[in-house]
């Protein structure tokens, strides 16, 4: 797998850069379609934006279809004409988008992409249409290259991952046959610097609920009633403030209990620097959240969280109106890591809230679908090394390893359907400023990233299909 291929890099990146003007320009196009996928208003672009995609993923060489679903439509494209000796990859994209808002805060218009200082500015520019346009771009310039490609390819590129991923978990089990491959890439992610290649080599998982706390069918005044009525608002927060003890502990009986730690020998793997600081300086607030026992990146890669993401009830208008509040509600996410399920962990947290209400209020908690598992890949396995290697070449230093906070929900489903082992890749940014004004991507990375996706296919290609599952 680590035969010397010297030229094969630079001859891909002159195919890039002799279409890097005309890429531009369909990159915007990608960019300018508002596929903002949890606001029902913008389904007519979501659809446009998804059969622009396939007519575009059509012209690359692949044969496309777009699966319905009862959301958006996930594009599925498929190339097998490698045969049964070469392994299959599976890339995963999202095309869909976060809203836009606060829109004052942007200094160009959030659909109409601009290029600044080498970086372009757009919502979707990194999540997940700039990830999303190197793949193709990747595809292109090796199909150029090689008029074929190495190994067997297979896109699939959903229009729901900003709200759940519902519609593509709904069609995997209908669609498993035409999803299996050797390995899945999750094309997402992103590295720790610019200069700072990396492959993640795992992602927390995710469960969401609602709380509602209720006193009285009606707002009641203050005065009349303070002092007999319970406040919702006091309940509430009186429950929300027992999650976590001084230390920053979660104190639900049970959350802990299905985790491992990692032995040294894992932990020496990952690249666990983090600078204070420069994430004080870059997000104006000092890292002192969660268990404080923990270093940074324990805190944020390998322990799990829960997150109070709203709270609301009362009256919080202009000027003053003194009302003991009918109801309460907050929004509450825990981030998982491997061997938490989420649905168990899930009735864990409504059984504590619900054990701790007040007498004389009423409280409820409904548990969102759509939550998700940890996901982890083996660092020896034949995809993430291809990857790791691609990465070390394109960037000319060498490849760390990393973890990721964040969820996708749907990749150990994806992962399950299409039988396939999880790499998780991308050139995101933390300062790429995605789900906020403002969201940019660089030039430069759009070249890095399709170079590392080409040269990792191109190594791929060197494994014979009978080594295909031997870490
Ligand atoms: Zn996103």
């Amino acid at each position: 797998m680590t035969q010397q291929q010297p030229d094969s890099l630079e001859t891909l990146r002159k195919i890039y850069q002799s279409h890097s003007e005309a890429s531009l320009k369909d990159y915007f196009t990608f960019l300018s379609f508002k596929s903002i996928s949890s606001e029902a208003a913008y389904e007519p672009e979501v659809i446009r934006c998804a059969e622009w995609l396939k007519s575009y993923v059509e012209k690359i060489g692949f044969k496309c279809e777009l699966w319905e679903t009862d959301g958006h439509p996930v594009l599925f494209a498929e190339w097998n004409e490698a045969g049964p000796d070469k392994p299959t990859l599976l890339l995963y994209n999202h095309y869909d988008v976060q809203p836009v808002d606060p829109l004052e805060e942007w200094k160009s218009p959030p659909f109409e992409p601009n290029l600044r200082d080498g970086d372009v500015y757009a919502r979707g520019a990194q999540d997940n249409k700039g990830q999303c346009f190197y793949v193709l771009q990747a595809l292109k310039i090796l199909m150029e290259k090689h008029k074929h490609f190495p190994i067997n390819i297979k896109l699939c590129i959903e229009g729901e991952e900003e709200c759940g991923s519902q519609g593509l978990a709904s069609i995997l089990q209908t669609h498993k046959e035409q999803l299996k491959a050797n390995y899945l890439a999750i094309v997402d992610l992103g590295i720790p610097g610019p200069q700072e290649p990396a492959v993640t080599l795992g992602i927390r998982g995710i469960m969401t609920l609602d709380v509602e706390v209720t006193g009285s069918t009606t707002d009641l005044h203050s005065g009349s009633h303070g002092g007999l009525a319970y406040n919702p608002i006091h309940g509430l927060v009186e429950i929300l403030a027992k999650l976590h003890d001084e230390s920053g502990k979660i104190r639900i009986p049970g959350f802990y209990e299905e985790i491992t730690e990692l032995n040294t020998a894992e932990l020496g793997q990952l690249a666990m620097d983090f600078d204070p600081l420069k994430y004080e300086t870059e997000f104006g607030n000092k890292p002192t959240g969660g268990e404080r026992v923990y270093t940074h990146l324990e805190r944020n890669w390998l322990r799990p969280t829960v997150e109070i993401n709203g709270v609301s009830g009362g009256y919080s208008g202009s000027g003053f109106k003194t009302v003991i509040p009918a109801k309460a509600s907050a929004k509450i996410s825990c981030r998982l890591v491997p061997h938490q399920d989420p649905e168990k962990i899930a009735n864990l947290v409504a059984s504590f809230i619900e054990s701790q209400a007040p007498e004389g209020l009423s409280v409820k908690v409904n548990i969102h679908p759509g939550g998700g598992k940890s996901v982890r890949s083996n660092p020896t396995s034949k995809s993430v090394q291809a990857f790791a290697e691609a990465f070390t070449e394109v960037f000319q230093t060498r490849c760390k390893f990393v973890l990721e906070g964040a969820s996708i929900p749907v990749v150990t489903e994806l992962a399950l359907a299409s039988e396939s082992e999880v790499v998780l890749v991308g050139v995101g940014l933390l300062s790429d400023c995605i789900h906020a004004p403002n969201e940019h991507f660089s030039i430069d990375r759009l070249e890095k990233g399709a170079l590392v996706i080409a040269r990792a296919i191109e190594l791929l290609g060197t494994i014979s299909s009978s080594l295909q599952h031997n870490n």
